[in-house]
């Protein structure tokens, strides 16, 4: 086939040159090709069994005390389904006598049901089948990789859908991604872009597959990928990429300026990047990504081990540590219909008091190391505040009963909704210091989800003044992170406001030279 170009739209820039793997199809690929091989297949799918199980197991320890009755409800259905042997019969006999592959049995079971099943208690039923074929499906993508790519040095994963544990997974043969959906501050990509992994989105990948294709070029700079590309546009695509590497943009931070910059982490293994000198610390540890890390909540005391070492690590640089901010496109409990509205940051800790519980305590015994700061995520009013201020000072006292160390800690809160925009000279009135998240600020306040403007839009941008002005008075510190805080031209624009700290993403400490 010949050399065909496509226009995308860049979501982690960049330069990649692989051979494309699709991400979801990938088993109807092989069930027609000559090499399936049932075996393989009946092993990938009892090694995403046992996974599924243990990763339910895992999240019901965690959950057993909350106030997570429906949860609870349907991880016992999901175990259930996952040791009915009639239920995994009927694959294993679709996978091993008719040579299928996996997800096209879990279709076929499910279509079949359908049909026979007429009674409306198992027809509910049904909806459960498919919800565990769907967590099943989720273990199989990474072994699919490894199956089948393993001698692959350069592989470019597409899919209609790219979701952060695809990333978080990312293996490094794995170059770049392409998608059909996708927000510039969506976590997938935010997680590409610390990653360093270029990724670009608005490719109807489902009409690429069609193609017979052998090789893709991601230009994550001029947003557009290159299919089957010819010897000469190779030449000239590896010259670029070297040329990239050595590239940097001048911030121009002059001496004695007041500005420091902090880093975004979303694991213990980035954090070592804060000790570069001109890096000040850690500014916003998204501790839930621990989760995906850890295929479930991390036990209080792994989560203690876990921060203290990052901690120790940092010695004087401070350590923000904002509690785990679960839903919208961080859905990493696999909880039933989340969507960008449903109970999120601080309002889901405090329906689950044992999660937000467990990961104080766990906070609160490293703070011997005085480094440490809390961040509250997502909030939208002073309750929120208030109670887990409650809960914290709840747990001092029983430590000073159980004669545990701990040290005084500061308390920050995130100001990423316009109703904590608004109410915010109330809330600096109960914590010590706020961070402006711009991606979730951005998203609420202008109803985009795309979030990707060459200028910040007027609201949004005064709404940002008017929390800076705000939090001047109070004289509390003020942090700003998200992608707006990455990007050099508006960092200069956020130091005209007078902000000092911004907490940026890993990625953009390389372009910048200060
Ligand atoms: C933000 O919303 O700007 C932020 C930093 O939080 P998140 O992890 O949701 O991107
Ligand atoms: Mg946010």
């Amino acid at each position: 086939m010949m050399q065909q170009e496509l226009d995308a739209f860049v979501l982690s820039e960049g330069i990649a040159i692989g051979k494309p793997f699709f991400l979801e199809e990938e088993s109807e690929i092989k069930l027609n090709s000559s090499k399936f091989d049932s075996s393989k297949e009946l092993t990938k799918f009892k090694r995403a069994i046992n996974k599924s199980k243990k990763q339910i197991i895992d999240l019901k320890k965690h959950l057993s005390d909350d106030d997570l009755h429906i949860t609870f409800e349907i991880l016992d259905t999901h175990l259930e389904l996952l040791n009915d042997p009639t239920l995994l019969d009927a694959v294993e006999e679709k996978i091993v006598n008719e040579n299928k592959g996996i997800e096209s049995s879990f279709n076929e079971i499910i279509e079949e049901y359908k049909n026979k099943i007429k009674d409306p208690f198992f027809k509910e039923r049904i909806k459960d089948i498919v919800d565990v074929f769907k967590r099943i499906s989720s273990h199989i993508r990474v072994i699919k990789v490894e199956d089948f790519y393993k001698d692959e040095k350069s592989i470019i994963f597409l899919s209609s859908e790219i979701i952060p544990s695809d990333i978080y997974d990312v293996k490094e043969n794995v170059k770049a991604f392409i998608s059909l959906n996708g927000s510039f501050a969506s976590h997938a990509a935010i997680l590409a872009r610390s990653r360093g992994v270029p990724f670009i989105s608005k490719v109807d990948v489902k009409k690429l597959k069609s193609k017979n294709l052998n090789q893709i070029i991601v230009d994550g700079i001029n947003g557009k990928i290159i299919i089957n590309p010819t010897q000469n546009t190779l030449d000239k695509y590896l010259i670029l990429k070297e040329k990239k590497k050595e590239e940097k943009i001048n911030f121009n931070i002059k001496k004695n300026d007041l500005t420091k910059f902090f880093i975004n982490i979303t694991s213990a293994a980035e954090a070592k990047k804060a000790l570069e000198d001109k890096i000040s610390g850690i500014g916003l540890f998204r501790s839930e990504f621990l989760i995906l890390e850890n295929s479930g909540i991390p036990p209080s005391n792994k989560q203690y081990l876990i921060y203290k070492k990052i901690a120790k690590e940092l010695k004087d640089k401070p350590f923000i540590i904002r509690l785990f901010d679960l839903g919208a496109d961080k859905n990493f409990l696999n909880n039933e219909e989340v969507d960008f509205f449903s109970k999120r940051g601080a309002k889901f800790l405090i329906k689950n008091p044992k999660i937000l519980k467990n990961q104080l305590i766990a906070i609160l015994k490293s703070s011997v190391y005085k480094n440490i700061k809390i961040l509250i995520p997502f909030v939208t009013s002073t309750y929120e505040i208030k109670y887990i201020l409650k809960l914290i000072e709840d747990i001092k006292e029983d430590f000073k009963k159980k004669n545990i160390e701990y040290s005084d800690i500061q308390i920050g809160c995130m100001i990423e909704t316009p109703a904590a925009a608004i109410e915010c000279k109330e809330i600096l009135k109960l914590v010590d210091f706020i961070s402006i998240g711009t991606n979730d600020l951005s998203r609420y306040t202008l109803a985009d989800n795309s979030l990707k403007f060459d200028e910040i839009p007027s609201a949004l941008f005064k709404l940002i003044e008017s929390v800076v002005k705000v939090a001047k008075r109070s004289r509390k510190d003020l942090y700003i992170c998200g992608e707006l805080a990455s990007i050099p031209k508006f960092i200069e624009q956020f130091k005209e406001l007078k902000i000092e700290n911004f907490s940026i993403n890993i990625s953009s400490i390389s372009q910048i030279d200060f």
